[in-house]
C-alpha cells in the first residue's frame, strides 16, 4: 500500500520467514531475497521466538499452522516480545477471521497462495508503516491544509477556528498516531481508549470517531488524516512532521 506523504522508504536489511512447509518457505526466502540481504527462516514456533531474540528482524512473515503453535495464540507470544511488522500468511480468504488476527497483532495478511509481486509490495508497505510510525511516535505538532494539530499543547486549529476536544477524543486521537500507519479494529480502540468491559464499542467508536473527524479532518467527508480501513477498522495516515524553524 503507498503511502503519499513517504514515497521512499530503504530497503529492509533482515526479514524472517516462519513456514513449516519446506517447499513454500524455500519459496518465500527466494522471493524475499530480491528485497533484502538477509532473510531468513524458521520452521516452528519455537524456532521463530529464538530467531525473534537473537536476530530481530524488521518484518515477519508468519504462517498460523505450525507443529508446536497455533493462530492466534502464536501471534500473541510473538506481540509480548516485539512490536516488529507482521503479516500472516492465511489459507482463506475471511474478514471475520482478519479481524480476529489483527486483534491478535497482525499487521497485515497475505492469502495463500500469493505471487511474488503482491508479497513484496505488501512487504514494503509493512516496513514503510513501521518506520511511519515511527517517525509519527516522535511528533507534536501536525499541519495538513488549514489543519493545525498540537499534540502536546492540546490545541487543533481548523480552518482558522480553534476547535475544542472532549478527553475522550484526545485519548482517540493519540492512540491512533501512537499506531500511526496501522490499522486498528473498533474492538482494539475500545479496549486502549475506553478500557471497559461492557458496551456496544461498534457504535461507541463509530460516533466518536465521526466527531473527531469533524474536528481534525481538513474536509470530513473525505478523510486524509484517519482513514477507514474497509472491513477491518482506522488507520492514522501520516502526514509529514511539521517543520521546526
Ligand atoms: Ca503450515
Amino acid at each position: 500500500m503507498s503511502n503519499q506523504f513517504y514515497p521512499e522508504w530503504p530497503d529492509p536489511e533482515r526479514l524472517l520467514v516462519v513456514e513449516d512447509d519446506d517447499a513454500l518457505r524455500t519459496t518465500l526466502v527466494d522471493m524475499l531475497g530480491t528485497l533484502c540481504r538477509q532473510v531468513r527462516a524458521a520452521s516452528t514456533l519455537h524456532e521463530a521466538m529464538r530467531e525473534v531474540a537473537q536476530h530481530p528482524p524488521e518484518l515477519l512473515l508468519l504462517d498460523l499452522g505450525l507443529p508446536d503453535g497455533d493462530g492466534a495464540e502464536l501471534l500473541r507470544r510473538l506481540r509480548v516480545t516485539t512490536d516488529v511488522p507482521i503479516i500472516v500468511l492465511t489459507g482463506r480468504d475471511d474478514e471475520e477471521e482478519k479481524v480476529a488476527l489483527l486483534d491478535a497483532g497482525a499487521d497485515d495478511f497475505l492469502v495463500k497462495p500469493c505471487g511474488a509481486a503482491e508479497l513484496l509490495a505488501r512487504v514494503r508497505g509493512q516496513i514503510r508503516r513501521a518506520g511511519v510510525s515511527k517517525a509519527a511516535r516522535r511528533w507534536t505538532r501536525l499541519q495538513l491544509d488549514g489543519v493545525e494539530i498540537d499534540l502536546l499543547e492540546q490545541r487543533v486549529v481548523r480552518h482558522g477556528e480553534p476547535q475544542r476536544l472532549t478527553p475522550t477524543e484526545w485519548s482517540l486521537l493519540r492512540t491512533l498516531v501512537l499506531h500511526a500507519g496501522r490499522p486498528l479494529s473498533p474492538r482494539q480502540l475500545w479496549d486502549l481508549v475506553w478500557n471497559r468491559e461492557f458496551g456496544d464499542y461498534a457504535t461507541h467508536v463509530r460516533v466518536h470517531m465521526t466527531h473527531l473527524r469533524r474536528k481534525i479532518e481538513p474536509d470530513p467527508s473525505m478523510p486524509r488524516l484517519i482513514v477507514t480501513e474497509p472491513g477491518v477498522g482506522y488507520r492514522f495516515a501520516a502526514p509529514p512532521p511539521a517543520r521546526s524553524t
